[in-house]
């Protein structure tokens, strides 16, 4: 078996499990190994009952104190018993495994396996496993992969997969330099991948995911050294000053910009006129305004005569600045276009023909903006939204796409700056660093799921006032290894929780590109009232009328991440609120949301978050949902970073190194990492 070899090779894979694995992404053998488990579940020994705490998942061993009992409650059959040791006992209890009330013994010793969980203010276990002892023996002091699943593939299917590739597949030789892992210490990447799958034990897991950390880190670090020396000072042929379209844009806002959005402007007019290609990054917290800054940059480009174009990662958002940019540039005189995935043939034809013959002055869209058979007639400028979105490669795609075109990219991720310069070394920075006047802050609260009522009836009263709703879930629908909440069953929940006359409706990124569109649109002109849904809406959305945020299981998301999600309300005049909802709401994910509950500053939020945890904490969850990294994590891995950067500049020196059959694998990685063949 080959790493290019499709996953079918692994026994026990057929036609279906194909597709089931296709729908996470995974076609390939090298796919599959690259598959990183989510989290992991660790086996802890026996404890006395008396010692559990809230939120923690604990094993148990001790006998049922009394019979079991079912009760119906809202069509779930439940089941509970008392369960106890020589040191105290504890409620726990099962829904819709009916069977149990025959196969409890009573007088028997078991152990079981669950969460502790309160429930009407009294501790107890939900839906505990029960294992033999042999089970326990040997799982006790393991980590276990949890992978994310799709329905229909269960986690014991992907590790099993996962086991029979390790054991099979030839591996090719490591391509990191052998006197780079020795300088850094860092495992053969072989074992590496191993570990990160099947750890034998937590030091094992930190040293395997550390080496494919600075892996990662270092491929990246090694394209942007060579972006930089390609890009160091290119004379443009597009010198640009803005000219009256831009004064009059700039007089029928409503509103006039921000000190930080006028200090970022003037950075960007210099770039412009400077007869060098332009190559920025603005950064700035969510809210603090960055599309105007687009809109004038684009148009000073357009009212030169020539094409300026804007990329965004989602569908829904592109359709957002659309909107925007056509309300105030079609007036100006300006042809604003389109170009979304999901549009017909017909219309996507008509796009393209605009853009090839110069009708289209600006292009507003997502990844289509890259595709290889769309030609633009004079791309003078590129602009990036929500830059961490994209990979580097697509960022360069995308000026490839015209002459040496100016460059903009804007990003909302807070970073500090040591870290800003490597990640974006190839970039001169600009920040804006207030938010608009006249915005009130918004209210947070971190709770626990008893508060969920009380929320419910915030939420209708909002709705009264003809204000929305946010209520983000981390799953789409049931999921064998997550009690996390799901999109689905929550929207049909509070269907019946909530006054009939609210209008719930969901969304999450499964659905039709179509159908996402339609119901972003109703929810941003006011026709549904609480929209549940996944992180799909956490990128640069947009309506000012929704002023509640509510985020289950918010000890799933990195604080950078619940701080983007956060972004999404407070965008009106309407005071915001935003509230925190743990699932697990153990001390440390208390302590952990009062950092957010606290402040609404990003930068703040990241700093913190950091301090409170320490870079040591490997198994905390990532800070961002950047997806620029498979593994790695900016804020938690700062000093890999570090560290790979500086191998990389003292490695790259030497490029010619690329190019000697030592160095082949390597150099193949960084082909097939960039896109490019490495020539000299
Ligand atoms: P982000 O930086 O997160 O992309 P947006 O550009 O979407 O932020 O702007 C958020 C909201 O703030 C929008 O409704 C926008 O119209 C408004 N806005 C932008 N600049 C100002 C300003 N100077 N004063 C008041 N409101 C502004
Ligand atoms: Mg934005």
């Amino acid at each position: 078996m080959k790493l290019g070899d499709s996953i079918r090779t692994i026994k026990g894979i057929g036609e279906k499990s194909e597709e089931l694995f296709k729908k996470l992404g995974i076609t390939t053998v090298e796919e599959l190994l690259a598959f990183y488990p989510r989290e992991y579940d660790l086996f802890t020994a026996i404890q006395p009952v008396s010692s559990v705490r809230e939120g923690e998942m604990v094993i148990l061993e001790g006998s049922f104190a009394s019979r079991p009992q079912m009760a119906l409650v809202r069509n779930l059959k439940i089941i509970s018993c008392k369960f106890r040791d020589s040191t105290g006992q504890i409620f726990v209890s099962w829904f819709n495994m009916p069977y149990l009330m025959r196969s409890l013994k009573m007088g028997v010793r078991y152990i079981i396996r669950g969460r502790i969980v309160r429930k009407n203010g009294v501790l107890q276990m939900a839906q505990p496993k029960i294992l033999t002892k042999e089970e326990y023996v040997n799982q006790t002091g393991k980590l276990s992969p949890v992978y994310s699943l799709t329905a229909g593939l269960t986690n014991h299917a992907v590790a099993k997969a996962v086991a029979l590739a390790l054991k099979e597949c030839e591996m090719e030789s490591d391509f990191l330099p052998l006197q780079i892992r020795k300088e850094y210490d860092l495992p053969d990447r072989k074992k590496a991948v191993r570990m990160i799958h099947f750890p034998d034990s937590k030091e094992s897991y930190a040293r395997a995911r550390r080496r494919l950390v600075f892996e990662e880190f270092f491929l990246f670090a090694l394209a942007l050294r060579q972006l930089r020396e390609k890009k160091h000072s290119v004379v443009s042929p597009y010198c640009l000053k803005p000219q009256e379209k831009t004064k009059e844009l700039l007089s029928s806002l409503p509103y006039s910009l921000t000190s930080g959005q006028k200090k970022a402007w003037e950075e960007i007019c210099e770039d412009l006129r400077s007869g060098y290609v332009m190559n920025r990054l603005v950064q700035g917290d969510v809210g603090s305004g960055k599309t105007v800054l687009a809109m004038l940059s684009l148009l000073t480009v357009a009212e030169h005569g020539h094409q300026g174009a804007i990329m965004v990662p989602t569908e829904v958002l592109a359709r957002q600045h659309y909107e925007e940019f056509h309300k105030y540039l079609e007036p100006l005189g300006i042809q604003v276009v389109l170009l979304a995935g999901s549009m017909t043939a017909a219309a996507k034809r008509e796009a393209y023909r605009q853009i090839a013959s110069h009708e289209a002055d600006i292009i507003v869209g997502t990844h289509t903006l890259i595709q290889e058979k769309l030609a633009y007639a004079d791309l003078a400028l590129v602009v990036t939204d929500e830059q961490h979105r994209f990979g580097v490669r697509q960022r360069e795609q995308f000026s490839e796409k015209g002459e040496t075109p100016h460059m903009l990219v804007m990003s909302a991720t807070p970073i500090p700056r040591t870290l800003a310069i490597i990640l974006y070394g190839d970039l001169d920075v600009s920040v804006i660093d207030v938010l608009p006047v006249g915005r009130l802050p918004i209210k947070n609260c971190a709770v626990d799921t008893n508060y969920r009522p009380q929320a419910y009836r915030f939420m209708e009263k909002q709705v009264q006032q003809n204000h929305q709703v946010y209520i983000i879930c981390p799953m789409v629908e049931e999921s064998e290894n997550s009690e996390a909440e799901n999109v689905m069953d929550y929207t049909n929940t509070l269907r019946e929780v909530l006054s009939p006359s609210v209008r719930v409706e969901y969304l999450h990124g499964k659905m039709k590109a179509a159908l996402k569109n339609e119901i972003m649109e109703s929810f941003a002109s006011g026709e549904i009232d609480i929209l549940v849904s996944t992180t799909v809406i956490e990128v640069g959305i947009n309506v000012p009328s929704a002023t509640v945020m509510m985020i289950e299981n918010a000890e799933r998301f990195g604080l950078a991440q619940l701080h983007q999600l956060r972004g999404r309300v407070g965008r009106g005049t309407a005071q915001s609120y935003c509230i925190f909802m743990a699932g697990n709401p153990s001390k440390e994910t208390m302590e952990r949301l009062r950092i957010i509950e606290g402040s609404n500053d990003g930068f703040y939020v990241a700093k913190q978050d950091l301090q409170l945890r320490g870079p040591g904490d490997l198994f905390g969850i990532r800070q961002s949902g950047d997806l620029l990294f498979a593994l790695a994590d900016i804020y938690q891995d700062a000093k890999e970073l570090q560290q790979a950067n500086e191998a990389a500049n003292s490695f790259g020196e030497k490029d010619i190194l690329l190019l000697c059959k030592k160095h082949e694998r390597l150099r193949k990685k960084m082909e097939q990492y960039t896109g490019e063949e490495i020539i000299i």
